[in-house]
């Protein structure tokens, strides 16, 4: 671009910021991309609200989104029962017979993963065989699985079936080394820390993440925006939670900033000002964030 090297942006450009766990029908996405996110990942959402994302052209002041469609339950499972839920925004699944269409009518909505429910607290869940007939018919397409896994032994299961990321870190029990030393070699687990608030949730989740990572573990940023009060767009204390947990600041950014420029967006983001140097002051710098239109650049900076 002409005149680019006589310009001085007065601070940090990064690639641009994604949250891998939002819910757009709880959340407004031109809020999510004012509040700096670039690209959000849709872990659950009713078909109306998605359907205006489905293709993937980028749209001046919203983030670029990819979803999973519909929460995929077993009959009476969660979130069937939950005021939230949208109607359309939950598809269930009785039987391995019904897996294949259930991830088809994901797929035919646009969906880039699908996203299966293990809350063993809060009603049914899938027993093994549907299980491993949805974790089968959507990697025969080729897309990865997501689960929420709550309760006792859901976390594992998820794993065991081939499931490939976890939409929580998990928090309802303390997992053993041997089995995040499994999980680290082919999960990919989104970090949503902050919902638990601070307490013996937070902790147990904050203890597994770290042994998680320290076996090498990918986490990737994700708050689950819509899911209770926290900041709209980037969360601080979601940052300091990771860092809490063990993440360097550059593994903290690994999890949040989008592959570039090779991925699939050339999204940038800028910092304003310089990073400090205590840590808590980072995070809540980080979290200033905006995106930068790379067509405003001059205008802005010039
Ligand atoms: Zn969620």
């Amino acid at each position: 671009m002409d005149g680019c090297a006589d310009l001085e942006i007065p601070g940090v450009v990064f690639a641009g910021l994604r949250d891998a766990h939002v819910h757009l029908g709880l959340v407004d996405a031109h809020a999510l991309f004012a509040g700096g996110l670039a690209v959000v990942h849709d872990l659950g959402s009713p078909p109306s609200v998605l359907e205006p994302f489905a293709d993937a052209a980028v749209r001046v002041g919203l983030p670029e989104v990819s979803f999973a469609g519909q929460f995929l339950t077993a009959p009476g499972g969660y979130p069937t029962d939950r005021s939230w839920a949208a109607a359309g925004s939950v598809c269930v699944v009785d039987g391995p017979q019904e897996a294949a269409s259930a991830v088809d009518a994901q797929i035919r909505a646009g969906a880039s993963f699908v996203k299966v429910m293990l809350n063993s607290v809060a009603g049914p869940v899938f027993v093994d065989a549907t299980l491993d007939a949805l974790v089968g018919a959507a990697h025969a397409v080729g897309l990865p699985v997501v689960a929420h896994a709550e309760g006792q032994g859901q976390a594992a299961r998820a794993f065991e079936s081939g499931v490939d990321r976890l939409a929580h870190t998990p928090w309802t029990e303390r997992l053993p080394d041997e089995l995040l030393a499994a999980m680290a070699s082919s999960m990919r687990w989104i970090s949503t820390l902050d919902i638990h608030g601070r307490g013996s949730e937070f902790d147990v989740a904050t203890d597994n993440l770290r042994r998680f990572r320290a076996g090498g573990g990918v986490v990737t940023y994700g708050t689950d925006q819509g899911n209770g009060p926290q900041p709209v767009g980037l969360n601080p204390r979601e940052l300091d939670a990771l860092l809490d947990a063990g993440l360097d600041r550059a593994a903290v950014l690994e999890s949040i900033t989008i592959p570039w420029p090779s991925g699939t967006s050339t999204r940038l983001a800028w910092t304003p000002g310089t990073p400090p140097a205590d840590e808590r002051h980072w995070a809540a710098w980080l979290a200033s964030t905006r995106n930068l239109d790379p067509g405003q650049i001059k205008e802005q900076f010039g």
